[in-house]
């Protein structure tokens, strides 16, 4: 395994080392507030997963990071099940949207 030196000692460069590279959602509307965004749990049904994320989905489109968050978001591989940036997951075992229309 390869170690870098850290440049100067102390907590605040560490912490800066850490958090490099990661985004800067100061002000995110999602702070405190994990439940609503969460990937759906394991005995949790449908009908209360796409409730909480279009919640979510709401609080992200008042965010002041919301622009942030998208650009960071853009650039992983998988965000799992969870509402990120305004955007729901696709979640397993969800109809289709044309299968929703013919139930209307
Ligand atoms: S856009 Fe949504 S997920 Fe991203 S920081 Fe804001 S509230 Fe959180």
């Amino acid at each position: 395994m390869k170690y870098r030196h850290r440049r100067e000692p102390g907590l605040l460069p560490l912490l800066a080392e850490i958090l490099e590279g990661t985004a800067n959602l100061s002000g995110a509307a999602c702070a405190g507030r994990p439940e609503l965004f969460d990937e759906p749990g394991a005995d949790e049904d449908a009908q209360t997963v796409r409730y909480r994320h279009r919640a979510a989905v709401r609080i992200c489109a008042r965010c002041p990071a919301l622009d942030r968050c998208r650009q960071w978001a853009s650039a992983q591989k998988d965000l799992g099940g969870m509402v990120v940036a305004g955007r729901k997951p696709r979640l397993r075992g969800a109809q289709p949207h044309s299968e929703r229309k013919n139930q209307r």
